[in-house]
């Protein structure tokens, strides 16, 4: 599948890995719109959050557990922001579900 996302869990395009278990891979963003910007992936490619469904929600779930952990490694024990863009409109541009986490500073009061 022409994925990027696929290709990076893979290992077929280097990341910079910050975690890493069955179900999940964490990598640093390439482009990084805070101190800590990580990207935390499914290893079953599911385009979008608006693709989960009873049969692949554990995955979301694996994430979900696995993200305080990244996140207290990356040193956000002052907190941190998880975001996931879904879509046209959600500014989506790898379609591959991943969710950004954010953190090293304090991030804009702003949603939207
Ligand atoms: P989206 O805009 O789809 O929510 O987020 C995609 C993210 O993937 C962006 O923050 C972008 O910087 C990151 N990204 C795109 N290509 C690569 C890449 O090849 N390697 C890494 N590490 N991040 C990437
Ligand atoms: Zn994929």
């Amino acid at each position: 599948m022409d994925c990027l996302f696929c290709k990076i869990i893979a290992g077929d395009i280097p990341s910079k890995k910050v975690y890493e278990n069955e179900y999940v891979y964490a990598f640093l963003d390439i482009n990084p719109m805070a101190p800590v910007h990580i990207l935390v992936v499914p290893k079953v490619h599911i385009a979008s959050a608006d693709e989960v469904s009873a049969e692949n929600s554990a995955y979301v779930a694996r994430i979900f557990e696995a993200i305080p952990q990244i996140a207290a490694e990356a040193g956000l024990a002052n907190g941190y922001r998880v975001i996931t863009n879904i879509g046209a409109d959600g500014c989506q541009s790898v379609k591959h579900l991943h969710f950004h986490v954010l953190g090293g500073k304090q991030l804009p009061d702003q949603m939207a």
